[in-house]
């Protein structure tokens, strides 16, 4: 099998130095894939994903064991701004915009890693609105008076303003209405198949989250207990009952 471009090995997570929250995760994103990271509320889906994003310190985490290595290297000392410049960025669970900004100022937050340069931010911003053409409409607009839909696409938008080569999306289809859960993972979607974008998605929305991915992983009290290709799991019968809802 091909390398992968994101590979996690192993990690254990503790927090306030007590409460073991990862006890062994390992996972891998092959280049230009997209693996769901599945499980209930408090599996350690999220924990999993600030662990890559070196997001976890902020959160008074500590990863006490395990690697995490990106295109080869290890990554896991790393700032989460480092990290961004490689190519990796986290898109936080519960969308994170700044309210009092505008659409469009909440997308150019997103260019600071490159120097703000302004023709490749004005590109990128154009690219980000190709993509969601609801935020090119809404680019004047009070980020915090958009509606819930809208304010998902503007952390993702947000996100490509960094020309990531890898995206970790955190529960995007959180308090979504399903149309548009479809919707938002469409896009990402199209990211990944003309963008080559790589993606690691954690969702408690078993049914969509395998629609859209092609490999699966499923996480319980920081363990990963199965994991598949999107096709095999949907077929499982303990993913059917406990996670499909449809035993
Ligand atoms: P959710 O969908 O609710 O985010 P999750 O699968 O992403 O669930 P995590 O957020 O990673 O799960 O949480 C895993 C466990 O770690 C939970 O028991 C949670 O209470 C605990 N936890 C999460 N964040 C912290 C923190 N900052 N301090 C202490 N414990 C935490």
């Amino acid at each position: 099998a091909a390398t992968p471009i994101l590979a996690v090995s192993n990690v254990e997570v503790i927090y306030n130095h007590v409460i073991l929250v990862l006890k062994g995760v390992s996972l891998q994103v092959p280049d230009g894939g997209i693996v769901a990271l599945l499980g209930a509320n408090g599996a350690g889906k999220s924990t999993t994903l600030k662990t890559i994003s070196c997001l976890l310190r902020a959160e008074r985490g500590d990863v006490t064991k395990g690697t995490v290595t990106y295109r080869g290297e290890r990554v896991d000392q790393l700032t989460p701004n480092e990290l961004v410049r490689r190519g990796v960025i986290q898109v936080m669970e519960g969308r994170h915009c700044f309210g009092h900004l505008t659409v469009e100022e909440n997308l150019l937050t997103g260019a600071f890693i490159h120097g703000n340069n302004r023709r490749q931010t004005a590109e990128d911003l154009e690219k980000v609105y190709h993509y969601f053409p609801r935020l090119r409409q809404r680019r004047a607009s009070q980020a915090g008076y958009t509606s819930g839909g809208e304010q998902q696409m503007t952390a993702i938008g947000r996100a490509l303003m960094s020309r990531p080569r890898t995206i970790l999306l955190d529960e995007p289809s959180m308090g979504l209405a399903p149309q548009l859960v479809e919707e938002i993972f469409e896009i990402v979607q199209r990211l990944n198949t003309e963008q080559g974008v790589s993606i690691l998605l954690a969702e408690q929305n078993t049914n969509v989250a395998l629609k859209f991915a092609h490999y699966g992983y499923i996480l319980e009290n920081g363990r990963v207990v199965l994991d598949g290709d999107a096709a095999a799991l949907r077929e499982n019968e303990d993913v059917k009952e406990f996670y499909l809802g449809m035993a």
